[in-house]
């Protein structure tokens, strides 16, 4: 069985992976609160985790895997969204989880097991604060319950931190009713106006870190694989799950292999607003401020050239290389592939074991070159789609795609020949000049040499329009 190794932000060390249970890999990874649009660094844990998934489903057998991620649909955040649109919070929360898992299915993940919603579990994260208070890890202060971080040894172990040293680099919230200025809340009350639910502690809503633990205690038990988020939740946010979890659960560990993905800059500069270098999934799906469309494989692509553990740099330069090189794979796979046997076809081990090797996927798309310089074509598409680039329906489609398109241009060389032979007698070029323009339109230059009438297929081509 392949040997996995990955970097576990627990230990600070790469380890060989040991499932709990073979039979049942779980993998937790903290999902977004859901009041907007994904930005383009919302999906790198998105698709560092889709490959792991993969992985774990190659290596486990698909039914041998559970991978949970959840939606955050409590949260104040929402509650503002709410007031200042009028809108309702399911109305806005339903609509951005819509958003989220269209997004995210474009840039080729898959949909994880199972995504619960927080509001779902409020039963459960009431026990589980319940029996922290039971326990004296929690205390109940001016309708507020908030977790004792003196009652847990190891809390600050993950990040690496001190409570001493906590509280002199962060921004604590200090208030009357903390014992300790970095005791966090499990629960809230809320206002008339707020989204609340009842409990022994009065009608209010739970913190947010709550909800992981009680999630993840619910759908994979005390004690589970593989937890995975951006390494800007490390501290606080699974710090404090993990205090949570192993007081609530003593018995159990929580999660075993801790893997952080490094942050996504844009152009060389943490992405804001203000700097204007801003944008969302959907905004490079669809084209935004002038820009061409980047499809969803390119996106993936990019991202899978970077290490998950380092940072990451988007820019336009190696989104255009990422796209020529898919593209190109796709004219080469077009003419010679024959996708009936690539469906046969398992994974190429050394992309297997790239991947195996802490993700290494840099690695893994060297791989899909070398199949390419070797031309063996069913093999780049079974890989292509192991790695989430494309299924197999879309390998058709771009295929089918690409052919008609060689087609189409074919006929309107033909015509576009027809007409300058009949301006030729009437010294009227007015209609071929007029073609030259419509076609140059949807991004065919038309080049005419000794060789007679060339039709060549700009990067702008439009195969749809050229139809039109
Ligand atoms: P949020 O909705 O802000 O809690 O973020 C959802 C997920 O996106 C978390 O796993 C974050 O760690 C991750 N994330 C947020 N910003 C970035 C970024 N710039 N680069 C990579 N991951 C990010
Ligand atoms: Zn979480």
């Amino acid at each position: 069985m392949t040997v996995i190794k990955l970097t576990n932000s627990k230990t600070r060390k790469k380890e060989v992976f040991e499932p709990i249970d073979p039979n049942n890999v779980r993998m937790y990874v903290c999902g977004p609160t859901v009041y907007d649009r994904a930005h383009i660094g919302n999906a790198r844990p998105v698709i560092v985790f889709d490959v792991l998934y993969r992985l774990l489903r190659h290596v486990y057998g698909p039914e041998h895997v559970t991978y949970v991620r959840n939606f955050t649909d409590v949260d104040d955040k929402i509650n503002k969204k709410a007031k200042d649109t009028g809108r309702s919070i399911k109305e806005i929360t339903d609509e951005t989880m819509q958003w989220y898992l269209d997004d995210m299915r474009a840039v080729g993940a898959l949909d994880p097991d199972k995504m619960p919603r927080a509001t779902e579990f409020i039963g459960a994260m009431i026990t589980m604060i319940e029996g922290l208070v039971e326990s004296g890890h929690a205390y109940v202060a001016e309708g507020h319950v908030l977790f004792s971080v003196e009652s847990y040894k190891d809390y600050g172990k993950l990040s690496g931190r001190s409570i001493d040293d906590m509280i002199a680099g962060a921004r604590v919230e200090i208030a009357p009713y903390k014992r300790n200025p970095m005791d966090f809340v499990l629960w809230k009350p809320s206002s008339d106006d707020q989204p609340g639910w009842d409990s022994p502690w009065g009608r209010g809503r739970p913190g947010w870190h709550i909800e992981c633990s009680a999630m993840s205690y619910e759908l994979l038990g005390e004690t589970f694989d593989i937890h995975g988020g951006g390494n800007d939740l490390m501290f606080p946010h699974h710090e404090n799950e993990i205090a949570q979890s192993c007081c609530a659960h003593p018995q159990g560990g929580f999660a075993r292999y801790w893997l952080h993905n490094e942050m996504l800059q844009v152009e060389g500069k943490k992405m804001s607003k203000s700097l204007g270098n801003f944008f969302t999934v959907r905004d490079l799906l669809d084209g935004h401020d002038g820009q061409q469309p980047v499809p969803g494989e390119v996106i993936r692509f990019v991202f899978l050239s970077t290490h998950y553990t380092k940072p990451m740099d988007w820019t336009a330069e190696k989104a255009a290389a990422a796209e020529s090189r898919l593209d190109t794979y796709i004219k080469l796979m077009a003419n010679s592939a024959d996708l009936e046997r690539a469906k046969s076809l398992k994974p190429l081990p050394a992309i297997v074991d790239a991947l195996a090797d802490d993700l290494n996927t840099h690695a893994a798309l060297q791989g899909l070159n070398e199949l390419a310089n070797h031309a063996q074509w069913d093999e780049l598409a079974a890989n292509l789609v192991f790695l989430g680039f494309y299924t197999f329906e879309d390998l058709i489609e771009r295929f089918n795609n690409l052919n008609e398109a060689v087609a189409s241009l074919e006929s309107w060389k033909l015509k576009f020949e027809r007409e300058r032979e009949q301006a030729k007698a009437t010294k009227d070029f007015s209609r071929v000049d007029q073609l030259r323009n419509d076609l140059l339109g949807v991004g065919v230059e038309v080049k005419i040499g000794k060789e007679g009438v060339q039709l060549k297929p700009l990067p702008s081509f439009d195969a749809d329009l050229l139809k039109g």
